[in-house]
């Protein structure tokens, strides 16, 4: 083992200890479900432990939401570049309670995985963080800034309007945004693209007001059959693959793949349900748009009465992969939408939001380091995942910040249920991931140097 190894090794109590409580701390960022103070107080937990791991004016700072960002550097040594590390601290709300095996808010050690909200998801990389930089002590060879957000799960937008309003205060050359995690315990792996997202409500009318369906049903156009066979149009009749006039539904992931079965378990699909598409796995998921309709406007089954809807509406949602242009996709819906529609009944489409995709690029030095630091501490080459969710923030610090490297990593594997009911994580990933995350800190500097 190596000298890094062991120090980190020798710290993990306590990372247990800190991650015990940081835990403890419900700070889940919605005043209509949980006290702010319990945010402050898990902010000022954060200010406290970095201060004292090393950075310098470490301070909150209130975003536009309202959240507080807990925000603190360390100067780079002359002609050093510089290093942003990113977590946050506000966790999911526990859902069920009744769901939950050991008390959410209440860290708890069960077969080797340390249990409670936000053991992962994003207080396990606060710890890793800390890890890291207490292992190197003040032998750092970069200069850090250190960001936690105080409102990333209810995606308010605090800190992307807050780093928009004070960019040079995360400029930096490397950014390692800490809320992901490896493919799967023991592989290392980065993140390296993000779908994109465009909803939109569409609208179906047919009638001028509700009428009797005995007697005007037949000829009398139903504005909810038009709206369920115009729905139909957005998947392949036998595969169930999204489809949409324009856009190209057929990419290929190239990273590592999503086994078939650990998908079916992940996601729960019931024995005998077929998943829907074609291609592998991780092509369905990262590399194509896929269509979810999240809800429908018309009569509830109970209470509803013998009459021909005159009017009915759907929230349609489309994730995009890289490479497709949210704006363009958001034309070919509507195009596909508007035209699909049988009986020339009246549709109309009104845009909610957009997200545009993010794909790393991984050609650079901080790739190369932080290879390097991967395959050292497991052994293996690193990994590379998509993720089907957005993280809007990730488009922000591209957008502001052109040149630096961003790096999607940390230790929220698959089996840690982020945002379920029992979340948890592997101690082991927090100690492993430290150490590429020391490793990395300490090699940058150099791998940037021999990339010049
Ligand atoms: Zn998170």
């Amino acid at each position: 083992m190596s000298e890094l190894a062991a120090t980190i090794a020798g710290l993990m109590g306590r990372a247990k200890t800190d991650l015990a409580e940081l835990v403890a701390i419900p700070s889940v960022a919605d005043p209509r479900q949980y006290p702010p103070e319990e945010c402050r107080r898990a902010a000022q937990w954060v200010a406290d432990a970095f201060t004292e791991a090393g950075l310098h004016d470490v301070h909150l700072a209130e975003t536009p939401d309202g959240s507080h960002a807990v925000i603190g550097h360390r100067p780079p040594p002359p002609g050093a570049p510089t290093v942003l590390l990113y977590c946050h601290y506000d966790v999911q709300p526990p859902l069920d309670d009744d769901a939950w095996t050991t008390p959410p808010f209440a860290l708890t050690e069960r077969d080797g995985r340390w249990y409670g909200r936000g053991t992962a998801d994003c207080k396990g990389n606060i710890v890793m963080h800390l890890t890291a930089l207490r292992a190197l002590g003040d032998d750092i060879p970069v200069g850090l800034k250190f960001v936690a957000e105080g409102s990333e799960e209810q995606g308010t937008g605090g800190l992307e309007g807050y780093v928009a309003q004070h960019p040079e205060q995360f400029l930096a050359d490397a950014l390692l945004v800490c809320d992901t995690g490896n493919a799967e315990v023991g592989t290392g792996t980065a993140t390296i693209t993000l779908r994109g997202l465009v909803n939109v409500v569409v609208t179906v009318e047919t009638l001028a007001g509700e009428i009797h369906s005995g007697m005007f049903g037949g000829p009398a156009p139903d504005a909810l059959a038009a709206l369920i066979q115009l729905l139909s149009t957005l998947r392949d009749p036998a595969t169930g693959a999204t489809r949409v006039e324009g856009l190209d539904c057929e990419g290929t992931w190239e990273g590592v793949g999503y086994d078939e079965g650990q998908f079916r378990a992940d996601a729960g699909v019931l024995d005998g349900v077929g998943l829907t598409g074609t291609g592998t796995v991780a092509d369905r998921l990262w590399a194509r748009p896929a269509v979810t309709v999240l809800g429908v406007d018309c009569p509830r089954v109970v209470g509803s009465a013998a009459a021909v809807p005159p009017t009915a509406r759907a929230r349609v949602s489309l994730r995009i992969p890289p490479g497709t242009d949210p704006a363009a996709a958001r034309a070919a819906l509507t195009r596909h939408l508007t035209g699909a529609a049988p009986w020339g009944v009246r549709v109309s489409v009104e845009d909610e939001s957009a997200g545009a995709p993010f794909r790393a690029a991984t050609d650079g030095p901080a790739y190369a380091a932080l290879g390097r630091a991967m395959d050292e501490v497991y052994g293996k080459p690193l990994a590379f995942l998509g993720q089907g969710g957005s993280i809007p923030l990730c488009n922000v610090l591209a957008e502001t910040y052109p040149r630096a490297e961003i790096v999607l990593m940390g230790v929220e594997e698959p089996k840690c249920l982020i945002h379920a009911p029992n979340e948890s994580v592997d101690p082991s990933e927090i100690e492993h991931m430290a150490h590429v995350e020391a490793l990395f800190l300490r090699t940058y500097a150099d791998a940037r140097e021999r990339g010049r």
